[in-house]
């Protein structure tokens, strides 16, 4: 059989070591098989010819068909140029090359017929085409081209000759030496219900389709292909665990959550967060381990259901663990559950990097004895040296999202893993919850507490700064606080350093009758600390910061973010910074500071924060904008699977459609031994051993 998957790259007619090396670097391409499954990036309809005296320079991609009536090269230095005189009798357009010329010049005869394809430009009121694609009309049939692949290349890969053109020839070449069809990875019964193309022709038609409809038809069944092992893989995962590890019982609820509950609660619970207690205390008595994903905007109460959670954790004698990104976080996290606890004698620590020495080794003899009850702080509580008498739930409140992989690392510390509820500061679109979390069963908090006021988002231009200081004096007059926050990204971190501190002056000069303080990323912790303090404690009104407050401080009192220059943040950024505000019963106030010509994307971005307050909503829109490779986040987090065809921001509804398609082979086949789906779970074992993350979590 035809074993393309085997077969080097390099032993393709037109490749060789040289070009090969090329691919591999540029593209992770080793194999025949890793070519075939390069896809297109977009298609152009080559089924027409253009005539010359058609043309202008407004027009796409087109083709012409005539010959080469001279080369002359022209210009000196940078400007030099090979140009061709190019006519099909209607009229002459100039190709113009900019370099290599020589294998232009040795190639291409003059007084042959050739196809030309590229986009027509207006230059110095000629119309020519630069670097055009040309073939020998007569390898060239019109009938058969319909449309023509475009692939993505790198800089690198142009530079020696490997356009798309060229990739679009090594494909055919793969295609052509096809004696028999590539062996099946899809199983016949779901071929044959779903009514998918076959693999062979699939592959075909995805990088020569005939037609728009037959383009369709073949992505469809290699996204159908794509999504459905990820589904399978992440399914087939989370049935497994469940059959291997028994979970805690948790069957009381006892004094310590009843004496809160009655006593220290300082308000009703929402509706929200009542059914999503309840729906823990079922994963959590069932015998099961609880694998569970919290979702719900900032300030929907999230804490709150985490500590509820613990506390049945600790009323059946096990302890529990909150972690948070950051040391800020694990701060505050542990002075509002104290707060909360007050008067209850539950032990509760803080361990962070900086807790060193003898309060460090008290809390870790104390975790040993159980003593210590509940456990908050950043990675510190994963470290090889924090063990637990009996460790029953941990809480995961994590800004970066961690991917199955890393979660299931972070498990393997106990033998009998705890309840683990994993909570999102960033609402998730669905798609990309199913394929991140698909292992989780998910609840939503969708109800934020009662009383709070939807939160004003304006959009100002930077030079109208008076009406913006309006607004800050007017709030701070009202017994208000104001947050001015400022981008800080690595690579230019001078320079936004530079900015902060200038906006720092400003700020301090404009309200000379006012106390602000200042936090950035660069300063010491303690210092930090002390400037956050200021703001908390009321004594600071103005806050300039950059973004280490994303995820930081809970201050009630405080009514205005300001963000400056907020075209350079993400829409998630944006939310989360908006999502400091807006926490009291008062009316509150986002305004977004950018300079007056944005880019069209930019805009769509303050559009959208202007326009809704809702996580989800937002959540789905970046997607879109940006696509899911760079979600904040994701890329680091090793998302389980890398996708080559499918795209989660337009098919959603493929992604829930195979996801039901999966669930219900395991769960008709939960053995995975029917002969029926026996090539599917070999097939999955390929693409485990294929990749690194897929293995991870299995
Ligand atoms: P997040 O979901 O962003 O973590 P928090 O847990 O920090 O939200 O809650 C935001 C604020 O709402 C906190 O000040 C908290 O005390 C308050 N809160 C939480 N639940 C309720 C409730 N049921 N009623 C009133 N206020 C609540
Ligand atoms: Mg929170």
């Amino acid at each position: 059989m035809f074993d393309l998957t085997s077969r080097d790259i390099k032993y393709l007619t037109g490749v060789g070591p040289q070009r090969a090396a090329i691919l591999n670097k540029e593209l992770n391409i080793y194999s025949l098989h890793d070519l075939l499954y390069y896809f297109p990036y977009k298609y152009i309809d080559r089924s027409r010819i253009y005539l010359v005296r058609e043309i202008d320079g407004n027009m796409p991609y087109i083709q012409l068909k005539g010959e080469i009536l001279n080369f002359d090269t022209i210009g000196e230095g940078r400007h030099r140029r090979l140009v061709a005189r190019f006519s099909d009798g209607t009229g002459i357009i100039e190709l113009v090359w900019f370099q290599g010329t020589k294998y232009v010049t040795s190639k291409y005869k003059l007084h042959q017929e050739y196809i030309v394809f590229g986009k027509p430009t207006v230059f110095a009121g000629r119309i020519n085409i630069a670097h055009p694609d040309i073939d020998p009309a007569s390898e060239l049939k019109l009938s058969s081209m319909g449309l023509q692949p475009y692939y993505n290349t790198t800089e690198k890969m142009k530079r020696n000759y490997l356009n798309s053109h060229a990739l679009e020839k090594m494909m055919q070449s793969i295609i052509g030496h096809l004696n028999e069809p590539l062996p099946e990875t899809l199983s016949n019964s779901l071929l044959h219900e779903h009514h998918l193309m076959p693999l062979t022709e699939a592959l075909t038609s995805v990088h020569f389709p005939t037609n728009p409809e037959q383009l369709r038809r073949a992505q469809y069944r290699l996204k159908f292909e794509e999504l459905f092992y990820v589904q399978l893989n992440i399914l087939r995962y989370a049935t497994e665990r469940q059959q291997k590890y028994k979970g805690y019982r948790f069957d009381t609820v006892g004094d310590i959550f009843n004496t809160f509950y009655t006593r220290n609660l300082p308000f009703e619970l929402t509706g929200a967060q009542k059914r999503v207690l309840k729906e823990i205390r079922r994963d959590t008595g069932s015998g099961k381990q609880m694998n569970r994903l919290l979702q719900g905007d900032v300030g929907s109460g999230k804490t709150l259901v985490a500590l509820m959670s613990m506390l049945i954790a600790l009323d059946n004698g096990y302890q529990a663990c909150l972690m948070a990104p950051t040391e800020i976080l694990a701060n505050q996290h542990y002075a509002t559950i104290c707060q909360l606890l007050a008067g209850m004698h539950v032990e509760v620590r803080l361990l962070t990097g900086s807790v060193k020495g003898k309060k460090r080794e008290s809390i870790l003899s104390g975790l040993l004895t159980n003593d210590v009850q509940i456990l908050i702080g950043t990675h510190a509580v994963i470290e090889e040296t924090v063990n637990f008498a009996a460790l029953g739930m941990v809480v995961i409140d994590e800004q970066h999202r961690f991917g199955v992989a890393q979660r299931a690392r972070l498990w393997s510390k106990n033998l009998q893993p705890p309840h683990v509820l994993v909570m999102t500061a960033t609402p998730i679109p669905r798609t990309l919850a199913m394929t991140l979390y698909g292992d989780l069963d998910v609840s939503v908090i969708d109800e934020l507490p009662p009383g709070r006021k939807p939160i004003v988002t304006l959009h100002q231009y930077d030079a109208h700064r008076e009406s913006l200081y309006r607004t800050v004096r007017r709030e701070i007059n009202k017994g208000h606080q104001v947050y001015f926050v400022y981008p800080l990204i690595k690579e230019s971190e001078k320079i936004d350093l530079k900015n902060l501190e200038e906006g720092y002056y400003n700020i301090c000069q404009e309200f000379r009758e006012y106390t602000v303080c200042r936090v950035h990323g660069k300063m010491k912790t303690a210092d930090k600390d002390a400037q956050m303090q200021r703001f908390v404690s009321g004594e600071a009104q103005i806050m300039v910061a950059t973004t280490v407050i994303e995820v930081g401080v809970n201050v009630p009192n405080a009514s205005v973010m300001v963000i400056e220059n907020a075209e350079r943040f993400g829409l998630s950024q944006l939310h989360q910074l908006r999502g400091r505000v807006g926490r009291g019963a008062e009316q509150s106030y986002c305004l977004l500071v950018t300079k007056f010509q944005l880019a069209e994307d930019t805009r769509k971005r303050i559009d959208i924060m202007v326009q809704t307050n809702d996580g989800f909503e937002i959540a789905e829109a970046d997607l879109k904008l940006r696509g899911p490779g760079d979600l904040e986040g994701t890329q680091q987090s090793g998302v389980p699977f890398d996708l080559k065809i499918a795209d989660l921001a337009r098919d959603g509804q493929l992604l829930q459609y195979v996801r039901r398609v999966a669930e219900k082979i395991i769960t008709d086949d939960p053995t995975a031994s029917l002969p029926e789906n026996e090539l599917l779970w070999r097939q999955l074992k390929v693409l485990q051993k294929n990749n690194a993350n897929w293995a991870a979590i299995s």
